[in-house]
């Protein structure tokens, strides 16, 4: 079973863009995942093939229009396919590692990307779409959205990431922030690496790791260790 994903855009050319390449690339290749883009202008039913139109209430730039998304969702997924849909959004609830881990564990994603202002409110609420924020910053398009919550999920799926081990210990994974990394030279501009890691003893290196981890989450994330010492230590 692999993860289908469907865009719909109006520049289907942003894609697969940098999902081509890489652990990302090689796993559309082997058939981990599948990748189709809808050009939502193809769905448009005047002869400007017009997708957008004023604000109603006034003000500046264009809404996507309802009905035109409306055809292009409902033709491109039939009833009754189980992805979720989304539309990225910065009025969304922010992306999580754990959404990323729940979409990854599913069928896959319809994603509608926006552009202009946004898109009309009657066609989210019409088709149940959930609104997903890659961070509290504008973007010009969905697209780059989509491409990050794209990348962020097929990694996770089974067998792209290979024998690499180190997903479970990553930023987020276990609600922390990870320890920072070393690697030769030994010595970098004066700088040593921390000698715990030298010192070949394993047990000794996972408590440093642990201790760092906590202490970079206690600086850089209050919101993440309150919620960390509100679960006791425990994963989220
Ligand atoms: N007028 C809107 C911004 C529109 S930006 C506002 O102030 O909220 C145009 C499109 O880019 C949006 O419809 C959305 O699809 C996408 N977009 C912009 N920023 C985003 C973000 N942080 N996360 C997800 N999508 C975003």
């Amino acid at each position: 079973m692999s993860f289908r994903a469907t865009v719909l855009t109006l520049y289907p050319e942003m894609f697969p863009g940098p999902l081509d390449v890489s652990l990302a690339g090689r796993a559309r290749e082997d058939g981990t995942w599948s990748l189709e883009t809808v050009q939502i202008r193809d769905f448009a039913t005047d002869k400007h093939r017009s997708v957008d139109d004023t604000p109603a209430g006034g003000g500046a730039g264009m809404v996507m229009r309802a009905d035109i998304l409306a055809r292009a969702l409902d033709r491109s997924v039939p009833p009754g396919d189980p992805r979720p849909r989304l539309i990225m959004s910065p009025r969304g609830r922010q992306l999580t590692q754990e959404r990323v881990r729940e979409l990854a564990a599913g069928p896959g994603a319809v994603i509608l990307c926006g552009r202009f202002e946004g898109v009309d409110q009657r066609l989210i609420d019409a088709r149940g779409l959930e609104e997903v924020s890659i961070g509290d910053y504008i973007l010009s398009g969905g697209e780059p959205a989509a491409i990050v919550l794209l990348d962020a999920v097929v990694r996770l799926l089974p067998g792209v990431m290979g024998n690499v081990v180190s997903g479970d210990e990553e930023s987020f994974e276990s609600g922390l922030l990870e320890h920072p990394h070393y690697t030769r030279p030994k010595e970098f501009e004066g700088r040593e690496i921390p000698e715990v890691l030298t010192s070949g003893n394993h047990a000794k290196i996972a408590a440093w790791r642990h201790e760092q981890a906590e202490r970079l989450t206690a600086e850089r994330r209050p919101d993440l260790w309150q919620a960390y010492r509100a679960r006791g230590g425990e994963k989220p």
